[in-house]
């Protein structure tokens, strides 16, 4: 599923000629744009407001497509609603507040219009889910989707959002049968890096995307760099590869169920070299108490981690890899350390 259009309706023209390139390529299946806008700043750009619905109902209208805006109180939903809008969407910045959620989600009671929930601003996976819940609860699941769109932290970074993907994979497995679209634009905040994005989604097995595409991406009122027209937004379409779910060809199931085989076994001994690299801390942890000597001895410390980053480059592995497996190990090691030291025996 492939949703596309402006950041913001800006006027009847702007929206009117994205949409209808939009259309007209066939590639696209829902139209999107924002008509009231959660801004940083007062003073910026905060959305053209009601009007904006009588133009996305044109639209709508005229290209054949339906339409989705962004909601993010009671209010808006009723006003969207009103003007015939065919699917609604809750951004991060309502996602991350139970209050307007649930405001929503009795908003919505009576009514059975789909509805997407952006993940929250901030990486809580369950702030995520009892947003579904909530909106499940008027709506149906069978009318909650999910738009992973990446999360804030502070810092520069090559993302705007951190996409943290295993967050969305989490919610998958969560909610196996609800459909999960990637918002490459808000995670990138550039337009150089939408393919890759895109790209990674579809290797995921996302079920579509969410891309915001704008007539004149130059002098958008919003989110200018990460937007690209319309016959931009075609090739990027074009470029990304969908691949299928799975395949049931006996050559693939043969090597799959080999492999996995293996993996299998790796993660058991893996498993297992962990717990007695524990029981083994927990016998440090017993000399130390003995010896009444701290837990953290930070120049051991820092040899281990050299000796291990060392040998990324031999073991082809990233640094970072290491690191942060090297990073879990230590903090449970401490932990187990921690119990004996201040257990009573
Ligand atoms: C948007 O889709 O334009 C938007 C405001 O996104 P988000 O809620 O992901 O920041
Ligand atoms: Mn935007």
């Amino acid at each position: 599923m492939i949703i596309a259009g402006p950041c913001s309706a800006e006027s009847e023209e702007q929206l009117l000629l994205t949409a209808r390139a939009l259309a007209e390529s066939g590639k696209v299946d829902i139209l999107r744009a924002g008509i009231w806008k959660p801004r940083t700043n007062p003073g910026s750009f905060e959305g053209v407001g009601e009007q904006g619905l009588a133009w996305m109902a044109r639209a709508g209208r005229e290209t054949g497509l339906p339409v989705t805006v962004e909601v993010a109180n009671a209010k808006h939903l009723y006003t969207a609603l009103s003007y015939g809008v065919d699917m609604v969407w809750l951004g991060a910045r309502t996602t991350v507040s139970p209050f307007s959620v649930q405001e929503i989600a009795d908003a919505l009671r009576g009514t059975k219009i789909p509805v997407l929930l952006k993940n929250p601003m901030n990486p809580d996976i369950d702030l995520w889910s009892g947003a579904v819940e909530r909106i499940a609860r008027t709506v149906g699941y069978e009318n909650v989707g999910l738009i992973h769109r990446g999360f804030s932290f502070y810092g520069k970074s090559r993302y705007r959002n951190a996409p943290m993907w295993h967050l969305a994979i989490e919610m998958r497995r969560r909610y196996p049968e609800m459909m999960m679209v990637c918002d490459p634009s808000h995670i990138s905040g550039k337009r150089e890096y939408l393919y890759e994005i895109g790209q990674k989604a579809a290797d995921l097995s996302f079920d579509g995307l969410i891309i915001e595409s704008h007539n004149c991406p130059a002098k958008a009122l919003s989110d200018a760099a990460q937007q690209v027209t319309p016959e931009e937004l075609i090739a990027l379409l074009d470029k990304i590869r969908w691949r299928k779910g799975s395949t049931d060809s006996p050559e693939f199931v043969m090597a799959l169920d080999r492999f996995r085989g293996e993996i299998d076994q790796i993660d058991a001994e893996l498993f297992d070299l962990l717990a007695r690299r524990m029981r083994v801390a927990e016998q440090i942890g017993r000399v130390k108490k003995d010896n009444d000597v701290a837990i953290l001895q930070s120049g051991r410390w820092n040899s281990i981690t050299e000796r291990v980053i060392a040998q990324a480059k031999e073991l082809q592995l990233s640094e970072e890899f290491l690191t942060t497996v090297l990073e879990a190990i230590h903090i449970e090691s401490i932990n187990r350390q921690n119990i004996i030291m201040n257990s009573e025996e």
